[in-house]
């Protein structure tokens, strides 16, 4: 347990001007929240970075859960020293050799930054400096300024000179809050949850809406999406909140009154209006969702068009060019892939046509939904009944039912 330090560096944070302020905050706050569970750690705001400071808490488990946070870019394990070369200097020659003992690595480099601007020595006289006395104090190890083994940082601040061998890729993105709110549509699919990830790291929060039809669809498939979005929460900053929508009636009535042909464009209609309405009562501004372009029959992009018609907000298809295999990439990463895959039983599938029409016509879609003619107020009745579960991070789950009647 060498390091007694993290260094975090902010993303694309430095480019925002005069939002710099709020996106800092916003961040700390997320970084504050999420290492909650870490006894003894003590997080500063510097100008362009945060310093953690370990007490004695092993660096490993807290960079782990810094890499979910979106907005950081990357994080060094470091040690800090006073600003004072004869100290820098000895740390650094402290720092080198742990970072190669017992490995084969033999070259390094040292890149000096010198933010504080009273200390004597300047980013580039610390370089020769510093990588002069680690030559010096060390045996059959040289330099290499272009493709180093390792990288020794050292960087001056006014709390003290961090001193760091090794860099651990941050998430990126921008930090969660600083984008408003979207409502994520929820399937229990693959796409729909990488949606969600790639919403929250443009810094949108997302509140989940499942459409649900039971007794068609099992408790294990709702389950499948409580499980997803509880996954989701490690990237959110906090609790996500899921809504499941009751969707049974609305779907056979859908299929009692719309040819099957059109079943699929208006179910998706039907769910984009009910989702507009949940996004209008939580304080959305967007929807997002899974739909990725001609990947199945149902998303092409007349169909896109013949739906997308029923709402004005804007909609977020974070995957609508990648592959699938791009997808599941993601998702493997973020560790949903193996929630998305358990078996169960689609709302969709369950109702649906085997071969919906890949090319609806709009006004074809617009004529035959009048022949639900209480559709606003089922809509209404979906809207009242839904069931909200919040989740947080490393917590168990507490449901709040909004009843019926
Ligand atoms: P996914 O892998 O996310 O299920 P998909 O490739 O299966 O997507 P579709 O079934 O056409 O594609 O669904 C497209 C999008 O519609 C989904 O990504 C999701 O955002 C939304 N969606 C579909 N079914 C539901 C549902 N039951 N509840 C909420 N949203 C849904
Ligand atoms: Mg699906």
């Amino acid at each position: 347990m060498l390091y007694d330090h993290l260094v975090v560096r902010y993303g694309e944070l430095s480019l925002k001007g005069k939002n710099r302020r709020h996106f800092e905050n916003q961040l700390h706050e997320t970084v504050k929240r999420k290492l909650r569970r870490f006894d003894n750690l003590k997080i500063s705001k510097l100008f362009d970075r945060l310093v953690i400071e370990l007490n004695g808490q092993p660096h490993e488990p807290v960079v782990g859960s810094l890499q979910d946070i979106f907005g950081i870019h990357s994080i060094s394990p470091a040690l800090r020293t006073e600003n004072n070369l004869d100290e820098i200097n000895k740390t650094a020659l402290i720092a080198l050799k742990d970072a190669m003992e017992n490995t084969d690595k033999r070259t390094f480099k040292v890149t000096g930054k010198r933010s504080l601007k009273t200390f004597p020595v300047n980013s580039m006289q610390l370089n020769s400096e510093v990588g002069g006395y680690l030559l010096r104090n060390t045996e059959n190890i040289t330099v290499d300024v272009h493709n180093p083994d390792v990288e020794v940082k050292v960087e001056v601040k006014d709390t003290g000179t961090y001193i760091s061998c090794q860099t651990f890729k941050g998430a990126g993105g921008l930090p969660i809050g600083v984008g408003g709110k979207a409502m994520l549509m929820l399937s229990g699919g693959i796409d729909s949850p990488v949606a969600g990830y790639l919403t929250m790291k443009r810094g949108v929060r997302i509140e989940g809406v499942h459409f649900h039809s039971p007794p068609f669809t099992s408790e294990r498939a709702k389950q499948k999406v409580v499980d997803l979005t509880q996954e989701l929460t490690r990237f959110s900053g906090g609790k996500i909140k899921l809504h499941v929508v009751p969707f049974t009636k609305i779907q056979q009535i859908i299929k009692d009154k719309i040819p099957a042909s059109y079943s699929m464009t208006i179910m998706r209609r039907v769910m984009l209006k009910i989702t507009e309405k949940l996004a209008e009562k939580n304080n959305a501004l967007a929807i997002a969702n899974g739909e990725n372009l001609g990947q199945v029959a149902s998303q092409t992009m007349q169909s896109m068009y013949a739906i997308n018609e029923v709402t004005n907000l804007p909609i977020l298809r974070p995957v609508i060019t990648m592959d699938k295999l791009e997808i599941m990439d993601i998702s493997q990463k973020i560790g949903t892939y193996e929630i998305s895959i358990r078996p169960y039983e689609d709302c969709c599938t369950i109702f649906l046509p085997s071969a919906p029409k890949t090319k609806p016509k709009r006004e074809k879609a617009i004529r035959f939904e009048q022949n639900i003619e209480n559709l606003e107020e089922l809509i209404e009745e979906a809207v009242q009944g839904v069931e909200t579960i919040i989740l947080e991070e490393g917590r168990s789950t507490e449901t709040t039912f909004e009843e019926l009647f």
